[in-house]
């Protein structure tokens, strides 16, 4: 195959159900996008609201290897429109490529564009700053580092423990950066909180909902690192929790609250929903068994691939089964040395894990594989998967579900391409627009549609 162009419009052509805007978006997801300098923020003095690094760095390189995108931070994320493709309005989380044949750049006319192998291929529109990054802590701290929004204002990301206790090459899930994106924004002296206090994201969520007058946010995240151990005295049910028992007293109902958690025992995941939490991610990261205990040694060690689905299945109980949404890592099912070496392999697999979950009524969904230069995963893996898995995955996913009678999962915002905001895979870009349940938030009908990109830790 020769340029990249001549990739995406091949695979256009063969996958025409596939909405264009979900093959630009998930290319740049796995690959990444340089930025000239007219496209990149003046930080929290400017006019475009910054990458916030709201729990990995998504990146394809280390801070130090970024040049100026370091320095002067690329914005949160870009809406695609327009161009000779005719682009909808497509919401696209920022992942930096120096290299990558993806550039945002100014054009002769000052408009910002995307420019693919030289060419341009859409108008790039980027996140005004909202009111409320302007505004600090009493204690200084800065909106933006406890309580960033991102789903282009749609969803409140609250990282509030930023390293994991799966440490080191025998715990670490072998895609995750988290605990070196938190040592590399201390080494470059950024503000970065380790374990975030309950009244610091008390006090940002009120300046949020203070200058958030259009209600533009919908839902909140709440999520970290494992916890094997303890952390502040309390073990993982009971440290996320406390959050969301103290947000929803303070803010009853003003947000839908979600958890990323370990799968947990029923009475720590009944706990979370005690306290207020509407939906819940159990992450199962990857479906096929040998990969999952070569990818999550730690939580191969301290739960168990078959005990963390059982958990899965029990928390369906607690939350109800619409209302439970784990995530998988879509690409590292294609990562060398151990990943499947051809598409249909991989699609095969991951479709078996869609099967497995949807016939029971719940929604997984995925976050489109980044691969970190200092993961080891992201290291052997510099181009991550083919994108030909991407589009592929696609058109499974929503196969799937049709197979199951299942709609877009609640929480997530509106579905269909020119509608979703879910920055982080094109799921949601890929799903038919207008469906009932796009207007029905959670199962219990409460907000409005949904979002989040979620990334998410654990
Ligand atoms: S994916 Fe989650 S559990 Fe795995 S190392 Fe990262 S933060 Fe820890």
């Amino acid at each position: 195959m020769g340029s990249r162009t001549a990739l995406v419009e091949d695979l256009m052509k063969r996958f025409p159900h596939v909405p264009r805007e979900a093959v630009f978006k998930e290319d740049l997801l796995r690959g990444g996008v340089a930025f000239g300098p007219s496209a990149l923020s003046d930080n929290e003095g400017g006019e475009v609201k910054p990458k916030s690094y709201f729990i990995f760095s998504f990146d394809h390189g280390t801070l130090p290897e970024l040049g100026e995108a370091a320095l002067r931070r690329p914005p949160e994320e870009i809406i695609l429109t327009g161009g000779p493709y005719d682009l909808r309005r497509t919401v696209v989380s920022v992942r930096v490529n120096p290299a990558s044949p993806y550039r945002v750049a100014a054009g002769p006319d000052g408009l910002l564009g995307l420019y693919l192998d030289g060419k341009r291929i859409s108008d790039v529109g980027v996140p005004p700053m909202p009111e409320y990054y302007r505004h600090k802590l009493s204690n200084g701290k800065s909106v933006m580092e406890v309580a960033p929004t991102i789903q282009w204002g749609y969803l409140i990301y609250l990282t509030v423990f930023r390293v994991c206790q799966y440490f080191g090459a025998k715990e670490e899930c072998q895609y995750c950066d988290i605990n070196h994106n938190w040592r590399q924004h201390k080494a470059a002296g950024r503000p970065y909180t380790g374990v975030k206090d309950v009244e610091e994201v008390l006090e940002a969520l009120e300046i949020i909902d203070r200058y958030d007058t259009a209600k533009v946010s919908t839902a909140y995240t709440l999520t970290g690192g494992a916890i094997t151990k303890t952390v502040a005295g309390r073990d993982e049910a009971d440290f996320y929790g406390h959050y969301a028992k103290a947000i929803e007293e303070r803010f009853p109902g003003r947000w839908i609250g979600k958890v990323v958690a370990q799968a947990l025992p029923r009475d720590d995941v009944q706990r979370f929903k005690d306290y207020g939490v509407q939906i819940y991610h159990p992450n199962y990261e990857v479906w096929d068994r040998r990969l999952f205990e070569l990818y999550c040694p730690g939580k191969e060690r301290y739960v168990g691939r078959d005990e963390w689905h059982k958990r899965i299945l029990d928390s369906a109980e607690i939350f109800g089964a619409r209302n439970v949404i784990p995530n998988f890592v879509a690409g590292v099912e294609m990562a060398e040395p151990f990943g499947f070496t051809t598409v249909d392999e991989a699609i095969a697999s991951t479709t078996e894990g869609l099967r497995f979950f949807m016939s029971q009524g719940i929604t997984p969904r995925f976050t489109t594989w980044c691969p970190e230069p200092t993961t080891p995963l992201g290291k052997a893996n510099p181009q991550g998967a083919p994108l030909e898995y991407h589009i592929r995955l696609l058109e499974a996913y929503r196969a799937t579900m049709d197979e199951f009678g299942l709609s877009s999962p609640p929480g997530y915002g509106p579905p269909g391409p020119g509608n979703a905001v879910f920055s982080v895979s094109s799921f949601m870009d890929s799903l038919p627009a207008n469906e009932p349940s796009a207007a029905k938030g959670t199962a219990e009908g409460t907000a409005q549609g949904a979002t989040e990109d979620e990334p998410s830790a654990v």
